[in-house]
């Protein structure tokens, strides 16, 4: 069976996951509080790979990165560089569209305290691999974290001793297959203790646009 790029509001397969969707479904009726579907058309280029959903960002919102401190750095981010247009305004009715680029998470529902567990990443890895299967176009993958980049090498089917995780870090795809370029998680956690800066985080997506645009030509 294929199964979709995106899950059934009622995905059954991580029960933990589940137990904690339906306690907020309770107490907040009006969150998203189901799987997160990507944000961005299949068409693009850029695929970007998150963890799992905030509990009151994605979750609350719907919407990848939307609504807590990760999202103010990326999706600024990504309007510096071209792979957005808008203004993000912390909210899925901003306007804000998404050039050439797509977001999704490893996970698509919010874990307790943000720590999907094993199981849970294998079980919503089958998601993952139809998002990817439905873009023709694939080029470029940002791993935001380690268990994002350690699920795509999974994913991909590359040796994670062949490719680790390092920030700043750009592993070439087989074949002409799309290379993932690894960053630190944008989280408010990374940022207030300095492990990863604006500029750092700057300096991946500088990367991706040269992947993409390829080098600059002479005049
Ligand atoms: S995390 Fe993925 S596999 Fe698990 S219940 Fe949610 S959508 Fe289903």
């Amino acid at each position: 069976m294929v199964r979709p790029a995106e899950p059934d509001r009622d995905c059954p397969r991580c029960p933990r996951l589940v137990e904690f969707r339906e306690s907020w479904r309770a107490k907040k009726p009006d969150w998203q509080n189901a799987p997160v579907p990507s944000f961005g058309e299949p068409s693009a280029r850029l695929l970007i790979v998150g963890l799992a959903p905030g509990l009151h960002g994605a979750n609350r919102t719907g919407r990848p990165f939307t609504g807590d401190y990760a999202g103010d750095l990326l999706y600024q981010t990504l309007i510096d560089f071209g792979f957005a247009r808008g203004t993000y305004a912390a909210r899925p009715d901003d306007g804000l569209e998404l050039v050439d680029a797509r977001i999704t998470n490893a996970v698509r529902c919010v874990p307790p305290e943000n720590k999907p567990t094993g199981p849970e990443i294998t079980a919503c890895r089958p998601f993952l691999v139809a998002t990817m299967a439905e873009m023709p176009n694939l080029a470029a993958i940002v791993a935001l974290g380690r268990i994002a980049h350690d699920t795509l090498m999974g994913t991909l089917g590359w040796k994670k001793s062949a490719h680790p995780f390092g920030h700043g870090a750009v592993h070439a795809g087989p074949n002409g297959s799309a290379a993932v370029f690894d960053s630190y998680h944008c989280s408010r956690y990374n940022t207030n203790t300095g492990v990863l800066t604006p500029a750092m985080f700057r300096a991946v997506f500088a990367k991706v646009r040269a992947h993409l645009d390829g080098p600059p030509r002479p005049r």
